[in-house]
């Protein structure tokens, strides 16, 4: 069966723990989060005034700096709590730790700490209730509908499982959960909206520019949890929904190759090298790692990549 037709009585066995859980469950009543609702619209509805804005009134320094800020937001979520902090896939020295845990700040995606277990309960339990944006639950709740409503009684219990000891430990994300609402507002709208009157650029251009930026990233990283789990090829793993998407890599600077991410997790590069024209992610971290702030880059053999294609990728051997 082709992973993308699971039926609603499915069962799958994590191999990690060996559980059950039912793939793609049946419908149920969620209790939305009307406040969440309201903002979501509002930053979209914002967005895209602030996409006339770009094209119409706004200066270049100003388009430059909410670009630059986009990347660096992005990096934060995809080098930061991502590859650094959930799947320890390298190691970072403290200022790259800093600057990344102000980026991913800058992202505006739930603190760094609830981002990183929520990130594991993804890997533990993909696609399943377990999993907060479980995809079988329909492409609006996979991108966005997960973040509206109230998280799912399965996803809270095994949430609250998760040890979050080593993370409550690193000081870095230690002070960014203690400070987070501080924090987001100063550094995922105040300086972004301020920085551009230095230039004599408007209040309002700026304003709704970072808005734009804002939710120009949330959308991205969504793209992971949403397309990466439907279309696309599954050459390490067929039985699972995660897919290489080269559009999303190419949006989430090398994120889209996610049919090798959830294979492979612990792989600093999340793609095979072949792949790495579209992954700038790994490329910030090799550029980290000659700066002397990354180190203990982990990766995959080639010939165990190899294998583990001929044994459960969509080539293998019972398909050919
Ligand atoms: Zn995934
Ligand atoms: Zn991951």
């Amino acid at each position: 069966m082709a992973p993308n037709t699971l039926k609603e009585d499915v069962m799958i066995v994590n191999e990690e723990t060996s559980e059950k859980l039912v793939v793609g469950a049946a419908p149920r009543k969620y209790k939305v989060v009307w406040f969440i609702v309201a903002y979501a619209t509002y930053v979209h509805i914002a967005a895209v005034y602030g996409l006339y804005l770009a094209v119409t009134s706004a200066m270049w320094p100003t388009i430059a700096l909410t670009f630059i800020n986009n990347i660096l937001s992005i990096l934060g979520l995809t080098a930061g709590v991502h590859r650094l902090w959930t799947h320890k896939s390298y190691k970072a020295k403290l200022p790259l730790q800093i600057f990344l845990m102000l980026c991913h700040t800058a992202s505006n995606t739930f603190t760094s700490i609830s981002w990183i277990r929520d990130h594991i309960l993804h890997h533990k339990y993909t696609d399943t209730d377990a999993d907060p944006h479980n995809s079988t639950r329909g492409f609006f709740f996979s991108h966005i509908g997960w973040a509206m409503v109230k998280k799912q009684p399965e996803a809270r219990a095994k949430g609250k499982s998760i040890d979050l000891s080593e993370l409550y430990a690193n000081p870095v994300l230690r002070f960014q959960q203690k400070n987070a609402v501080w924090l987001t507002l100063l550094v995922a709208y105040i300086i972004p909206s301020l920085v551009p009157l230095i230039w004599n650029e408007t209040f309002t251009v700026a304003y709704h520019m970072n808005l734009l930026r804002v939710t120009v990233v949330f959308n991205t990283f969504l793209l992971i949890n949403s397309v990466a789990h439907m279309w696309g090829t599954r050459p390490y793993d067929e039985t699972i929904l995660p897919a290489q998407n080269k559009t999303v890599s190419f949006f989430t600077l090398g994120e889209g190759f996610h049919n090798y991410h959830h294979v492979f997790p612990h792989d600093y590069r999340t793609a095979e090298l072949g792949d790495n024209f579209l992954n700038l992610t790994t490329k910030f971290i090799d550029f980290c790692a000659w700066m002397g702030q990354a180190y203990d880059r982990r990766y995959v053999p080639d010939d165990v990549i190899a294998a583990r294609m001929k044994r459960t990728g969509e080539t293998n051997e019972k398909n050919t």
